[in-house]
């Protein structure tokens, strides 16, 4: 762990001046690997071997959800989605090296990794239309306790790099919600409902940021208050996927 992580904790104000002494803390070595990173990969804190080793979302999939799918069977991840969330697509499988990044980012104070996942999510349908970017917030327990989100660290970089708008104003995070991670796909759904609330999105198209897609329980209940509010479409864009083994 970086020594200032801890800091960020107790410091959350901190985290903005930080991430630019991040360049300083860190001189050219990966932050997953450890190797040195050369002076052509432009002082990127995860060098090129360790992207290449993140493997992407192969096609074709569920045009819906985007989980890979043979053509032509109904998907069963999105069957029992609300109505609201348009698409969604991810770049790459959260697995080894992609998991150890969303880490970096999410729990070690690490916020300039989110450069590298953007690099990653380039190519993303949601991204190639004219849309706003909504990163997911968290809940304001959540976010005072680490600093900052990282999904609008995510957010920032895309915007950086394709000139979309990013809006941290318009949705709110209204309800603290239990960690997912033990529950069914159906307890998701029934945890996140209401969690959200939109200001006026009155014909926007908009596209939610998040770092990694799991069920779509969030991403879905985001969207869904965002259509409420008067959106024209809502699609979601994460770095990750999750794995999901689905009976066939
Ligand atoms: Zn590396
Ligand atoms: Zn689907």
């Amino acid at each position: 762990m970086p020594p200032f992580a801890s800091w960020l904790r107790v410091t959350p104000g901190l985290a903005e001046v930080l991430s630019d002494v991040e360049r300083w803390l860190l001189p050219g070595a990966c932050l997953l690997c450890t190797e040195p990173i050369s002076a052509r990969e432009n002082d990127a804190l995860i060098c090129d071997l360790c992207r290449l080793r993140w493997r992407a979302i192969p096609h074709p999939v569920c045009q819906r959800c985007g989980q890979p799918s043979f053509r032509g069977l109904e998907c069963r991840l999105c069957a029992e989605w609300p109505q609201g969330l348009a698409r969604a697509r991810s770049a790459v499988w959260l697995e080894e090296s992609a998991r150890s990044a969303v880490h970096q980012l999410k729990y070690e104070g690490w916020g300039r990794a989110a450069e590298a996942m953007a690099d990653a999510m380039l190519g993303l349908e949601p991204l190639t239309r004219q849309v706003c970017l909504i990163p997911v917030p968290l809940g304001g327990r959540r976010q005072r306790a680490r600093g900052y989100n990282q999904s609008e660290r995510i957010a920032t970089a895309l915007g950086a790099r394709t000139g979309h708008a990013v809006r941290t104003d318009l949705l709110k995070r209204v309800r603290e919600t239990p960690t997912q991670t033990a529950l069914t796909p159906e307890a998701r759904h029934a945890n996140v409902a209401g969690a959200f609330c939109s200001g006026a999105a009155a014909g926007m198209e908009l596209v939610l940021v998040d770092d990694v897609f799991t069920t779509g329980a969030t991403l879905a209940a985001a969207a869904a208050a965002l259509m409420a509010a008067g959106a024209k479409r809502v699609e979601a864009v994460t770095f990750a996927r999750a794995v999901v083994e689905l009976d066939v």
